[in-house]
């Protein structure tokens, strides 16, 4: 992907385990005619469905942590590469929390490996309701944000995704103010830390549906969404990024 100034904001849908051939199918046919003047679409399905998508860009869920060998049930980053993902989603809290147990260090590997392999990391961040709630929400994000970037992280090979696992699936956005915060805090993260930090794409994630996502898409840094439950729909999906021109 060449970098260009006016990169548009980038629509992520994350089926996370759901979906099966037929429905991949269908979805990837409604995405056929959807404009991509404003938006750019990416779909990340389960690796077994992600040839099924050709209308939009593509991208995984996750990749492993290592380079190749003997690692029964993991695909590679360069696995990902082969089958022309353009992009790599790592540091999802779903694998950060107990069930995978990623740290920030492994979700660095996996980025290097995703960059390595000439496409676009999308890097995970996010706090939980207690760590919000004891006033950490900010040490924990840019925590894991400067363990979980590699060095060579730039504006066209990797995103942020600020996703507060409270609003995760729980229909419960976080509100315009807390998503502006830290959307800023981010950014002037970035800024200190990345070369041209001020151009890397910071989406948000956790419950963005039609109808709250042309007030989160319109908020000041905030340069798309990555989406769990309502990406599982195309008209939910095409409707939020029509929401970006709003
Ligand atoms: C996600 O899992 O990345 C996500 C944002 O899910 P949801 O949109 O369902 O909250």
């Amino acid at each position: 992907m060449k970098w260009t100034q006016d990169m548009k904001k980038l629509i992520a849908g994350n089926w996370k385990m759901n979906m099966n051939t037929e429905s991949a199918k269908a979805f990837d046919q409604a995405m056929a005619k959807v404009d991509e003047k404003i938006v750019e679409w990416l779909i990340c399905p389960p690796y077994p469905y992600i040839q099924h998508i050709t209308n939009t860009k593509r991208g995984a869920q996750d990749c492993s942590a290592y380079y190749s060998g003997a690692f029964t049930g993991e695909v590679s980053a360069s696995m990902l590469a082969d089958i022309q993902c353009d992009y790599c989603i790592v540091g999802h809290s779903e694998r950060r929390a107990e069930a995978h147990c990623e740290t920030s260090d492994i979700v660095r590997q996996k980025a290097q490996l995703v960059i390595d392999n000439g496409m676009t990391a999308i890097v995970c961040v996010g706090e939980t309701l207690e760590e919000r709630e004891e006033g950490k929400a900010f040490d924990i994000v840019e925590g894991q944000l400067l363990k979980s970037i590699p060095n060579d992280t730039r504006p066209d090979n990797c995103v942020i995704a600020y996703e507060p696992v409270w609003a995760i699936g729980t229909g419960k956005a976080a509100t315009s103010c807390d998503v502006s915060n830290m959307h800023n805090y981010i950014r002037e993260i970035l800024k200190s830390n990345v070369a041209d930090g001020e151009e890397m794409r910071i989406l948000y994630g956790g419950s963005v549906k039609p109808d709250n996502a042309a007030e989160l898409l319109n908020i000041d840094n905030v340069d798309g969404a990555l989406i769990g439950g309502a990406s599982l729909k195309a008209e939910d999906f095409i409707a939020i990024g029509k929401a970006v021109e709003s």
